[in-house]
């Protein structure tokens, strides 16, 4: 993984010039740092490419940092299924995993400094209140009625506010920046809130938690961080990143690594949004709490663990976040761009196996009753060296419903009576009858086949159109296959403009599961590695729900490529 992995864009120009320039000493670290409060999703997947692969690309490292200074909604699961998904990624921290919550003593005698220096006040006005005198950004501010409360005061206040004397909410401290800025994050942010909840991981020890905007600049100025990168909702909260940094700097806090002082300087780029999903982790959360979902990792999920139950390998993923960029602006991206990623990494490496969704007997009626034969498969057209292994046949066998019709449109190329096939890799057979059941439906289909054409040959040259796949009913396995479609119907399910609740859009079809079957080898796949049955699209045994002796397999993605056709319209209009 080394040499480009980021791909060329602004935030990669950025830290080249920085590097040239030999700013920081020419070193790159950077971090990522998510909140344990749920999954990670490919849009995390977007900013972990990014983090781990500038500090690749440029000999540096990247820390991964559980951004935990919210005590309600964070637990050591989602700490552990992070680390899961980024080491799944292929990325590594190295010895530099770290909690914000094991900073909270030091952040703590960081804002007594700041009291002591006259930056920072405790404040009694209430959220409501506050929000008058913060004003809008045309007019200048109202400074606090206790903006000018005597340092002494102030951190006597703060203390007991640490004590746990007062309630949620009763009082705040704030910074003490500029009430006229036209930036209104600017105006005298809070920097520390009460909140009389424990904590995961500090336990009941703080009553008083830091505000993101605090904690996060004396973090990365801490582990001496260069390069910041985050998503642009936070492009407005740099002057704050700023002001931080430059009183970590008065205090002489931040970090030096060969007498060079580092100033971590934050960098906002465009977030992931993906057509017919979410990714909000409240949203995600919900549809887990409202059983809409199986879980976190249902295969439906954005989630790096539904899309890892769900077949996509890492490098496909890897892949999806070189070729979509990294840009300033907000766009929606396609899903097929995605599935299409995953669609050549798969059609590299996945072997290729026969399987019956959804299936109807074919009796060969010429072909003796108890004999069988063998033929020769490929493996992978695309990998000479995954070489070849023998499907058994016989007699009986199972072919797709769909590939046979009674009374077939003339463009129908498949099985009909009088029509004839090729049974890929073994023979051609026409269709010489059916068998009804007493409702009129075809039960089995029957068949003749050809001798000469034994093993694929084509005995007098003669051709046929079509060629569908099959198992052998007395040696296939009873398989059961999940087939999965978007999660949402509408394109932009998270946009909620129109008043319609996110949730009133999710696909009733999104999951369908059917019962059919595969040849013998694929009882022993492992869960998780990718196969590809033949015409029906890739699969990969469950994670969670095969084993040996009961196939489940989950379909990744479907054969049909919608985005190398839409490029191949595109290039042809
Ligand atoms: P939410 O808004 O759903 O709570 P979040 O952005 O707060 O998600 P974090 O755990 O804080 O989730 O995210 C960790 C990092 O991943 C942050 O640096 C954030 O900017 C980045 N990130 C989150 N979502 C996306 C996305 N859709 N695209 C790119 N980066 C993202
Ligand atoms: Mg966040």
């Amino acid at each position: 993984m080394n040499g480009d992995n980021v791909g060329p864009n602004f935030i990669r120009d950025i830290v080249e010039e920085d590097v040239r320039a030999n700013r920081d000493g020419g070193i790159v670290v950077t971090r990522f740092p998510p909140e344990p409060n749920g999954y990670l999703h490919i849009g995390h997947a977007k900013a972990v490419c990014l983090d781990f692969g500038m500090a690749l690309d440029f000999g540096g490292r990247c820390h991964l940092r559980m951004d935990d200074t919210n005590p309600s909604k964070e637990t050591e699961e989602f700490v552990e299924a992070i680390k899961t998904d980024i080491r799944w990624l292929g990325f590594d921290w190295g010895d530099h995993f770290y909690y914000s919550a094991d900073y909270f003593r030091k952040m703590y005698d960081i804002a007594e400094e700041l009291i002591r220096h006259g930056h920072a006040y405790v404040c009694g006005l209430s959220q409501e209140e506050w929000k008058t005198y913060r004003g809008v950004p045309t007019a200048p501010g109202t400074p606090s009625p206790h903006r000018d409360r005597p340092a002494d005061e102030s951190l006597d206040l703060f203390r007991r506010m640490r004590a746990g004397e007062f309630a949620d909410g009763e009082l705040c401290l704030r910074s003490r920046i500029d009430m006229a800025s036209p930036n209104i994050h600017f105006r005298d942010p809070v920097l520390y809130r009460i909140l009389h909840t424990p904590h995961y991981r500090a336990g009941d020890s703080w009553c008083i938690y830091p505000m993101y905007d605090f904690a996060h600049p004396i973090e990365d100025a801490l582990e001496g961080i260069t390069h910041s990168l985050c998503t642009l909702e936070f492009e407005v909260h740099r002057p704050l990143y700023d002001w931080v940094i430059d009183r970590m700097d008065e205090l002489g806090m931040l970090k030096s690594v060969n007498g060079v002082k580092i100033r971590p300087r934050q960098r906002e780029f465009a977030r992931l949004n993906l057509s017919y999903t979410i990714m909000s982790k409240r949203k995600l959360q919900q549809l887990v709490a409202e059983k809409r979902v199986s879980g976190w990792d249902d295969p439906r999920m954005p989630t790096l663990a539904g899309l890892r139950r769900r077949g996509y390998t890492p490098e496909a993923i890897r892949e999806f976040a070189r070729r979509i960029g990294v840009t300033k602006f907000e766009s929606l991206t396609d899903m097929a761009l995605l599935e299409h990623c995953l669609r050549e990494d798969l059609n590299r490496r996945a072997p290729r196996a026969m399987a019956v969704l959804r299936p109807l007997k074919l009796v060969i009626e010429n072909y003796p009753d108890g004999d069988e034969e063998t033929f020769d498969a490929v493996n992978n057209p695309e990998d000479p060296a995954a070489g070849t292994r023998k499907v058994p046949f016989s007699r009986e066998l199972y072919i797709e419903r769909d590939d046979f019709m009674e009374n077939p449109p003339a463009k129908f190329h498949r099985l009909a009576p009088g029509r004839e096939v090729r049974l890929r890799y073994a023979c051609y057979v026409t269709c010489t009858g059916v068998e009804k059941d007493s409702a009129g439906n075809v039960t089995a289909v029957l068949c003749k086949f050809d001798p000469q054409s034994r093993g694929g040959g084509t005995p007098d040259g003669r051709r046929v159109k079509g060629t569908i796949h099959w198992v052998s009913a007395r040696h296939a396995v009873p398989a059961e296959f999940r087939l999965y479609d978007r999660l949402f119907t509408k394109e932009n399910p998270a946009d909620e403009s129109d008043g319609s609740p996110f949730v009133d859009h999710i696909n009733p079809a999104s999951l369908e599961t059917v019962q059919g079957w595969v040849e013998p080898l694929m009882a022993f796949a492992a869960p998780g590695t990718p196969v590809q049955f033949e015409r029906l699209g890739y699969f990969c045994p469950d994670l969670r729900d095969a084993e040996p002796g009961k196939a489940v397999f989950n379909r990744s993605v479907t054969l049909r490529d919608s985005w190398a056709r839409a490029m191949k319209a595109g290039k042809e209009d």
